[in-house]
Protein backbone atom coordinates (compact mmCIF):
# COMPACT_ATOMS: atom_id res chain seq x y z
CA UNK A 1 0.00 0.00 0.00
CA UNK A 2 2.99 2.20 1.02
CA UNK A 3 3.65 1.75 -3.24
CA UNK A 4 0.78 3.42 -4.33
CA UNK A 5 0.86 6.51 -1.79
CA UNK A 6 4.67 6.80 -3.00
CA UNK A 7 3.50 7.05 -6.30
CA UNK A 8 0.89 9.70 -5.42
CA UNK A 9 3.90 11.50 -3.97
CA UNK A 10 6.01 10.52 -6.93
CA UNK A 11 3.55 12.59 -9.18
CA UNK A 12 2.95 15.10 -7.10
CA UNK A 13 6.48 16.17 -5.83
CA UNK A 14 5.12 15.61 -2.73
CA UNK A 15 6.49 13.73 0.62
CA UNK A 16 3.12 12.77 2.45
CA UNK A 17 4.65 9.77 3.36
CA UNK A 18 7.57 10.50 5.09
CA UNK A 19 5.86 13.17 6.44
CA UNK A 20 2.93 10.92 7.98
CA UNK A 21 5.74 8.74 9.58
CA UNK A 22 7.18 11.85 11.45
CA UNK A 23 4.04 13.04 12.43
CA UNK A 24 2.76 9.97 14.06
CA UNK A 25 5.38 10.18 16.07
CA UNK A 26 5.88 13.97 16.67
CA UNK A 27 2.13 14.35 17.66
CA UNK A 28 3.22 11.88 20.90
CA UNK A 29 5.68 14.37 21.93
CA UNK A 30 5.48 16.60 24.99
CA UNK A 31 3.80 19.85 24.47
CA UNK A 32 7.21 21.59 25.75
CA UNK A 33 8.65 19.67 23.35
CA UNK A 34 6.26 20.39 20.31
CA UNK A 35 6.42 24.24 21.31
CA UNK A 36 10.27 24.03 20.69
CA UNK A 37 9.97 22.54 16.96
CA UNK A 38 7.09 25.75 16.23
CA UNK A 39 9.18 28.19 17.62
CA UNK A 40 12.27 26.87 15.61
CA UNK A 41 9.88 26.79 12.28
CA UNK A 42 8.87 30.13 12.92
CA UNK A 43 11.97 31.69 13.05
CA UNK A 44 13.38 30.47 10.06
CA UNK A 45 10.31 31.14 8.36
CA UNK A 46 10.71 34.62 9.59
CA UNK A 47 14.08 35.10 8.07
CA UNK A 48 13.54 33.37 4.93
CA UNK A 49 10.28 36.13 4.54
CA UNK A 50 12.25 38.99 5.60
CA UNK A 51 14.67 37.91 3.07
CA UNK A 52 12.41 38.12 0.34
CA UNK A 53 9.52 40.32 1.06
CA UNK A 54 10.68 43.99 0.79
CA UNK A 55 7.02 45.06 2.44
CA UNK A 56 7.87 44.02 5.44
CA UNK A 57 11.67 44.57 5.83
CA UNK A 58 11.61 46.90 8.88
CA UNK A 59 9.42 44.70 10.95
CA UNK A 60 12.34 43.21 13.38
CA UNK A 61 9.86 41.00 15.11
CA UNK A 62 7.46 38.56 13.72
CA UNK A 63 4.97 40.02 16.34
CA UNK A 64 5.36 43.36 14.04
CA UNK A 65 3.81 42.02 11.42
CA UNK A 66 0.29 43.23 10.29
CA UNK A 67 -2.60 40.85 10.26
CA UNK A 68 -3.31 40.25 7.39
CA UNK A 69 -6.82 39.16 5.05
CA UNK A 70 -8.09 38.15 1.75
CA UNK A 71 -8.08 41.60 0.70
CA UNK A 72 -4.68 42.13 1.77
CA UNK A 73 -3.48 39.06 -0.03
CA UNK A 74 -5.04 40.00 -3.50
CA UNK A 75 -4.05 43.40 -3.52
CA UNK A 76 -0.19 42.38 -2.10
CA UNK A 77 -0.34 39.08 -4.50
CA UNK A 78 2.92 39.80 -6.14
CA UNK A 79 4.69 41.22 -3.09
CA UNK A 80 4.20 38.18 -1.29
CA UNK A 81 5.48 35.47 -3.83
CA UNK A 82 8.62 33.69 -2.21
CA UNK A 83 11.91 34.94 -5.09
CA UNK A 84 13.68 32.95 -3.46
CA UNK A 85 11.43 29.59 -3.92
CA UNK A 86 12.53 26.84 -6.84
CA UNK A 87 10.43 24.31 -5.74
CA UNK A 88 6.49 23.49 -7.82
CA UNK A 89 4.36 26.03 -7.36
CA UNK A 90 0.35 25.27 -6.76
CA UNK A 91 -2.31 27.98 -7.29
CA UNK A 92 -5.38 27.66 -5.02
CA UNK A 93 -8.56 29.49 -5.47
CA UNK A 94 -10.56 29.73 -2.70
CA UNK A 95 -14.76 29.95 -3.33
CA UNK A 96 -16.44 33.68 -3.42
CA UNK A 97 -19.39 32.01 -2.61
CA UNK A 98 -18.79 33.69 1.48
CA UNK A 99 -17.04 36.88 0.99
CA UNK A 100 -14.09 37.39 -0.89
CA UNK A 101 -12.46 34.92 -3.48
CA UNK A 102 -8.87 34.25 -2.26
CA UNK A 103 -6.01 33.29 -5.08
CA UNK A 104 -3.18 32.23 -3.48
CA UNK A 105 -0.28 29.71 -3.87
CA UNK A 106 1.35 27.11 -2.08
CA UNK A 107 3.95 24.50 -2.39
CA UNK A 108 4.86 20.89 -2.43
CA UNK A 109 5.47 20.90 1.87
CA UNK A 110 1.89 22.31 2.38
CA UNK A 111 0.80 19.86 0.04
CA UNK A 112 2.33 17.01 1.69
CA UNK A 113 1.11 18.74 5.02
CA UNK A 114 -2.91 18.68 3.68
CA UNK A 115 -2.45 15.20 2.71
CA UNK A 116 -0.68 13.65 5.83
CA UNK A 117 -2.89 15.79 8.11
CA UNK A 118 -5.51 13.76 6.79
CA UNK A 119 -4.00 10.73 6.81
CA UNK A 120 -3.55 11.58 10.95
CA UNK A 121 -7.15 12.01 11.30
CA UNK A 122 -8.01 9.03 9.68
CA UNK A 123 -5.79 6.70 11.58
CA UNK A 124 -6.94 8.74 15.06
CA UNK A 125 -10.49 7.80 13.66
CA UNK A 126 -9.50 3.55 13.55
CA UNK A 127 -8.50 3.25 10.19
CA UNK A 128 -5.50 1.23 8.93
CA UNK A 129 -3.56 3.11 6.12
CA UNK A 130 -4.44 1.06 2.61
CA UNK A 131 -8.23 0.13 3.96
CA UNK A 132 -11.27 1.03 2.09
CA UNK A 133 -12.69 5.01 2.64
CA UNK A 134 -15.78 6.26 1.05
CA UNK A 135 -16.06 9.96 0.66
CA UNK A 136 -19.10 11.64 0.47
CA UNK A 137 -18.67 15.53 -0.92
CA UNK A 138 -19.15 18.45 -3.07
CA UNK A 139 -16.95 19.99 -5.45
CA UNK A 140 -15.05 21.93 -2.88
CA UNK A 141 -13.57 18.84 -1.06
CA UNK A 142 -12.57 16.92 -4.53
CA UNK A 143 -11.55 18.15 -7.53
CA UNK A 144 -13.00 16.34 -10.58
CA UNK A 145 -10.11 16.08 -13.01
CA UNK A 146 -8.39 12.79 -14.86
CA UNK A 147 -5.46 13.25 -11.93
CA UNK A 148 -7.88 13.21 -8.94
CA UNK A 149 -9.70 10.34 -10.06
CA UNK A 150 -6.51 8.37 -10.32
CA UNK A 151 -5.19 9.62 -6.98
CA UNK A 152 -8.17 8.62 -5.78
CA UNK A 153 -7.98 5.35 -6.98
CA UNK A 154 -4.49 4.84 -5.59
CA UNK A 155 -6.10 5.76 -2.50
CA UNK A 156 -8.64 3.26 -2.25
CA UNK A 157 -11.20 5.72 -1.61
CA UNK A 158 -14.70 5.37 -3.46
CA UNK A 159 -16.16 9.31 -3.77
CA UNK A 160 -19.69 9.41 -3.56
CA UNK A 161 -21.93 12.76 -4.30
CA UNK A 162 -22.87 14.76 -1.68
CA UNK A 163 -25.08 17.07 -5.01
CA UNK A 164 -27.55 14.67 -5.35
CA UNK A 165 -29.37 13.40 -1.79
CA UNK A 166 -32.65 12.61 -3.26
CA UNK A 167 -34.14 9.47 -1.45
CA UNK A 168 -33.37 6.83 -4.32
CA UNK A 169 -30.03 8.22 -4.29
CA UNK A 170 -28.86 7.81 -0.83
CA UNK A 171 -30.22 3.99 -0.85
CA UNK A 172 -28.17 3.46 -3.77
CA UNK A 173 -25.29 5.08 -1.27
CA UNK A 174 -26.10 3.00 1.53
CA UNK A 175 -26.13 -0.24 -1.17
CA UNK A 176 -22.53 1.02 -1.98
CA UNK A 177 -21.31 1.39 1.98
CA UNK A 178 -22.81 -2.03 2.76
CA UNK A 179 -21.23 -3.76 -0.40
CA UNK A 180 -17.83 -2.40 -0.69
CA UNK A 181 -15.59 -2.92 2.43
CA UNK A 182 -15.52 0.35 3.46
CA UNK A 183 -13.65 1.12 6.90
CA UNK A 184 -14.41 4.44 7.06
CA UNK A 185 -16.75 7.22 5.58
CA UNK A 186 -16.04 10.80 5.23
CA UNK A 187 -17.55 13.78 4.22
CA UNK A 188 -19.82 17.19 4.59
CA UNK A 189 -21.46 16.55 7.88
CA UNK A 190 -24.43 18.03 6.65
CA UNK A 191 -24.70 15.17 4.13
CA UNK A 192 -23.79 12.76 6.31
CA UNK A 193 -25.81 13.60 8.95
CA UNK A 194 -28.97 13.55 6.25
CA UNK A 195 -27.95 9.88 5.19
CA UNK A 196 -27.71 9.06 9.41
CA UNK A 197 -31.52 10.57 9.25
CA UNK A 198 -33.02 8.60 6.04
CA UNK A 199 -31.55 5.87 7.64
CA UNK A 200 -32.98 6.27 11.18
CA UNK A 201 -36.38 7.59 10.08
CA UNK A 202 -36.46 4.14 7.67
CA UNK A 203 -35.14 2.21 9.94
CA UNK A 204 -32.73 1.01 7.50
CA UNK A 205 -30.02 -0.52 8.43
CA UNK A 206 -26.69 -0.56 6.36
CA UNK A 207 -24.50 -3.67 7.34
CA UNK A 208 -21.57 -1.70 6.38
CA UNK A 209 -18.12 -2.60 7.91
CA UNK A 210 -17.39 0.74 9.02
CA UNK A 211 -14.70 1.06 12.02
CA UNK A 212 -15.65 5.30 11.78
CA UNK A 213 -17.04 8.18 10.48
CA UNK A 214 -15.28 11.50 10.07
CA UNK A 215 -17.07 14.86 9.26
CA UNK A 216 -15.29 17.87 7.96
CA UNK A 217 -15.96 21.11 6.26
CA UNK A 218 -18.80 22.43 8.45
CA UNK A 219 -19.88 22.27 12.21
CA UNK A 220 -21.27 19.18 13.73
CA UNK A 221 -23.34 19.70 16.13
CA UNK A 222 -23.98 17.52 18.93
CA UNK A 223 -27.56 16.50 18.07
CA UNK A 224 -25.74 16.09 14.90
CA UNK A 225 -23.27 13.41 15.91
CA UNK A 226 -26.06 11.93 18.15
CA UNK A 227 -27.57 10.74 14.91
CA UNK A 228 -24.71 9.70 12.79
CA UNK A 229 -23.61 7.27 16.07
CA UNK A 230 -26.82 6.01 15.87
CA UNK A 231 -27.53 5.28 12.16
CA UNK A 232 -24.18 3.77 12.22
CA UNK A 233 -23.28 2.40 15.05
CA UNK A 234 -19.63 3.52 14.95
CA UNK A 235 -17.99 6.60 16.68
CA UNK A 236 -18.14 9.98 14.88
CA UNK A 237 -15.05 12.15 14.47
CA UNK A 238 -15.08 15.91 13.80
CA UNK A 239 -11.76 17.36 11.69
CA UNK A 240 -11.31 21.28 11.24
CA UNK A 241 -8.91 23.01 8.78
CA UNK A 242 -8.68 25.72 6.65
CA UNK A 243 -5.73 25.19 4.06
CA UNK A 244 -5.04 28.88 3.10
CA UNK A 245 -4.06 29.39 6.63
CA UNK A 246 -2.34 25.96 7.03
CA UNK A 247 -4.98 25.10 9.13
CA UNK A 248 -5.42 21.24 10.28
CA UNK A 249 -6.82 19.65 13.16
CA UNK A 250 -8.23 16.56 14.38
CA UNK A 251 -10.71 15.10 17.10
CA UNK A 252 -8.36 11.87 18.36
CA UNK A 253 -10.39 8.88 20.05
CA UNK A 254 -11.48 10.93 23.19
CA UNK A 255 -13.40 13.24 20.35
CA UNK A 256 -13.04 16.56 23.28
CA UNK A 257 -11.56 19.53 21.26
CA UNK A 258 -9.58 19.31 17.80
CA UNK A 259 -5.35 18.77 18.23
CA UNK A 260 -3.87 21.33 15.89
CA UNK A 261 -0.74 20.31 13.69
CA UNK A 262 1.23 23.04 15.47
CA UNK A 263 4.73 21.93 13.30
CA UNK A 264 3.16 23.53 10.25
CA UNK A 265 0.78 26.18 12.06
CA UNK A 266 1.45 28.72 14.07
CA UNK A 267 -1.87 29.71 15.77
CA UNK A 268 -2.84 33.81 17.63
CA UNK A 269 -5.77 34.48 19.34
CA UNK A 270 -6.79 37.87 18.82
CA UNK A 271 -8.63 39.08 21.49
CA UNK A 272 -11.98 38.43 19.96
CA UNK A 273 -11.48 35.29 19.98
CA UNK A 274 -10.76 34.69 15.90
CA UNK A 275 -7.79 32.89 15.14
CA UNK A 276 -5.00 34.25 13.12
CA UNK A 277 -2.91 31.42 11.88
CA UNK A 278 0.94 31.05 9.69
CA UNK A 279 1.38 28.67 7.17
CA UNK A 280 4.64 27.54 7.87
CA UNK A 281 4.95 25.55 5.61
CA UNK A 282 3.81 27.32 2.59
CA UNK A 283 7.27 28.88 1.26
CA UNK A 284 5.97 29.46 -2.25
CA UNK A 285 4.14 32.59 -1.06
CA UNK A 286 3.92 34.19 2.29
CA UNK A 287 1.15 34.23 4.25
CA UNK A 288 1.97 35.57 7.64
CA UNK A 289 -0.67 36.05 10.06
CA UNK A 290 -3.35 35.45 7.96
CA UNK A 291 -6.95 36.07 9.48
CA UNK A 292 -8.78 33.01 9.05
CA UNK A 293 -12.23 34.83 10.06
CA UNK A 294 -12.74 31.78 12.35
CA UNK A 295 -14.13 32.16 16.28
CA UNK A 296 -12.44 29.33 18.60
CA UNK A 297 -11.20 29.25 21.90
CA UNK A 298 -7.93 27.70 23.09
CA UNK A 299 -7.63 26.68 26.78
CA UNK A 300 -3.91 24.73 26.99
CA UNK A 301 -5.31 22.16 28.53
CA UNK A 302 -3.73 18.84 28.18
CA UNK A 303 -5.27 15.94 26.28
CA UNK A 304 -5.90 12.16 27.85
CA UNK A 305 -4.85 10.48 24.65
CA UNK A 306 -1.28 11.82 25.80
CA UNK A 307 -1.02 13.85 21.88
CA UNK A 308 1.29 17.05 22.65
CA UNK A 309 -0.28 18.75 19.95
CA UNK A 310 -2.35 22.16 21.02
CA UNK A 311 -5.82 21.65 20.87
CA UNK A 312 -8.66 24.06 20.03
CA UNK A 313 -11.75 23.71 22.12
CA UNK A 314 -14.34 24.73 20.21
CA UNK A 315 -14.81 26.40 16.58
CA UNK A 316 -17.27 29.03 16.74
CA UNK A 317 -18.02 29.19 12.76
CA UNK A 318 -17.12 32.10 10.97
CA UNK A 319 -17.39 35.76 11.14
CA UNK A 320 -20.07 36.03 8.40
CA UNK A 321 -22.08 32.96 10.32
CA UNK A 322 -24.19 36.43 12.06
CA UNK A 323 -27.84 37.43 11.29
CA UNK A 324 -27.42 41.16 11.41
CA UNK A 325 -30.57 43.28 11.92
CA UNK A 326 -31.06 47.14 10.31
CA UNK A 327 -30.51 48.36 13.28
CA UNK A 328 -26.97 46.90 13.88
CA UNK A 329 -28.28 44.59 16.53
CA UNK A 330 -26.12 41.32 15.38
CA UNK A 331 -26.04 37.82 16.89
CA UNK A 332 -24.06 34.46 15.71
CA UNK A 333 -25.38 31.33 14.13
CA UNK A 334 -24.62 29.85 17.82
CA UNK A 335 -27.39 31.70 19.07
CA UNK A 336 -29.97 29.46 16.84
CA UNK A 337 -27.72 26.42 17.91
CA UNK A 338 -28.10 27.22 21.33
CA UNK A 339 -31.53 28.17 21.38
CA UNK A 340 -33.05 25.05 19.34
CA UNK A 341 -30.61 22.41 20.56
CA UNK A 342 -32.54 20.95 23.38
CA UNK A 343 -35.66 20.60 21.43
CA UNK A 344 -35.62 16.80 20.25
CA UNK A 345 -38.54 17.44 17.42
CA UNK A 346 -35.90 19.89 15.51
CA UNK A 347 -33.33 17.59 13.51
CA UNK A 348 -32.08 20.77 11.61
CA UNK A 349 -32.10 24.49 10.79
CA UNK A 350 -31.85 27.10 8.23
CA UNK A 351 -32.40 31.28 9.44
CA UNK A 352 -32.36 33.22 6.04
CA UNK A 353 -32.83 37.23 6.18
CA UNK A 354 -33.02 40.61 4.77
CA UNK A 355 -32.99 43.76 5.83
CA UNK A 356 -36.96 43.17 6.48
CA UNK A 357 -37.43 39.33 7.28
CA UNK A 358 -36.07 36.62 9.34
CA UNK A 359 -37.05 33.46 8.31
CA UNK A 360 -36.68 29.85 10.22
CA UNK A 361 -36.67 27.41 8.25
CA UNK A 362 -36.88 23.84 10.75
CA UNK A 363 -36.99 20.33 9.62
CA UNK A 364 -39.15 18.31 11.90
CA UNK A 365 -40.74 14.93 11.58
CA UNK A 366 -44.34 14.77 10.63
CA UNK A 367 -45.56 14.10 13.96
CA UNK A 368 -43.70 16.88 16.02
CA UNK A 369 -45.67 19.22 13.17
CA UNK A 370 -48.26 20.66 15.31
CA UNK A 371 -46.09 20.70 19.07
CA UNK A 372 -43.33 22.73 16.87
CA UNK A 373 -45.41 25.31 15.46
CA UNK A 374 -46.75 25.80 18.84
CA UNK A 375 -43.22 26.07 20.37
CA UNK A 376 -42.16 28.66 17.46
CA UNK A 377 -44.19 31.36 19.54
CA UNK A 378 -41.67 31.50 22.23
CA UNK A 379 -38.82 30.95 19.92
CA UNK A 380 -40.01 33.96 18.15
CA UNK A 381 -40.35 35.80 21.30
CA UNK A 382 -36.57 34.89 22.28
CA UNK A 383 -35.26 35.72 18.69
CA UNK A 384 -37.66 39.48 19.22
CA UNK A 385 -35.68 39.70 22.12
CA UNK A 386 -32.11 40.08 20.67
CA UNK A 387 -32.73 41.13 17.11
CA UNK A 388 -35.35 43.87 15.42
CA UNK A 389 -36.95 42.40 12.64
CA UNK A 390 -40.63 43.52 11.83
CA UNK A 391 -41.31 40.60 10.74
CA UNK A 392 -39.96 36.68 11.69
CA UNK A 393 -41.29 33.81 9.81
CA UNK A 394 -41.23 30.21 11.54
CA UNK A 395 -41.61 27.42 8.33
CA UNK A 396 -41.34 23.68 8.65
CA UNK A 397 -39.74 21.20 6.17
CA UNK A 398 -39.35 23.42 3.34
CA UNK A 399 -36.32 23.03 1.42
CA UNK A 400 -32.50 24.38 2.40
CA UNK A 401 -30.97 27.29 0.55
CA UNK A 402 -27.68 25.93 -0.94
CA UNK A 403 -24.20 26.98 -1.85
CA UNK A 404 -23.38 26.62 -5.04
CA UNK A 405 -20.13 24.49 -3.30
CA UNK A 406 -22.97 21.97 -1.60
CA UNK A 407 -22.29 23.31 2.09
CA UNK A 408 -24.71 23.99 4.08
CA UNK A 409 -25.16 27.72 6.05
CA UNK A 410 -26.96 27.59 9.52
CA UNK A 411 -27.52 31.39 8.79
CA UNK A 412 -27.23 33.40 5.68
CA UNK A 413 -28.54 36.25 4.45
CA UNK A 414 -30.50 36.00 1.55
CA UNK A 415 -28.50 35.45 -0.97
CA UNK A 416 -28.68 37.34 -4.92
CA UNK A 417 -30.39 34.47 -7.21
CA UNK A 418 -27.43 33.98 -9.14
CA UNK A 419 -24.86 32.73 -6.85
CA UNK A 420 -27.33 30.41 -5.22
CA UNK A 421 -28.89 27.20 -6.27
CA UNK A 422 -32.05 25.99 -4.81
CA UNK A 423 -31.29 22.65 -2.99
CA UNK A 424 -33.39 19.42 -3.61
CA UNK A 425 -34.03 18.70 -0.41
ZN1 LIG B 1 -6.32 13.75 22.30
Amino acid sequence: MMLRYRLIDCARGTDTVGLLELLRRWQFESPAQLKQREVNALEEYFDALRRAVPLFKDCARFEDLPVIDKRFINQHRNELMNSNFRGKTVRKKTGGSTGEPLVYCTGPESQSYLWAGLLLSWEAAGLKLGERVAFLAGSSLYATGYKQRLYYALLNVKVLSAFDMSAERMRAQLATLASGGFKLLYGYASAIHRLSRHMLDGRRGCGHSLRGVVCTAETLTPAMRRDIEQAFGVPCFSQYGCHDAGVSAFECEHRNGFHLISTRCHAELLPDGRLVATDMANRAMFLPRYDTGDLVTMTGRLCPCGRGLPLIDEVFGRQNDMVVDVHGGAVHSEFFTHLFREDAAIRAFQVVFDADRLVVNLQVHPQYLRSTEAASRGYRERIAASLAFDDIQFVLNQPFIELANGKHRFVLRRPEPAAFEQGRR
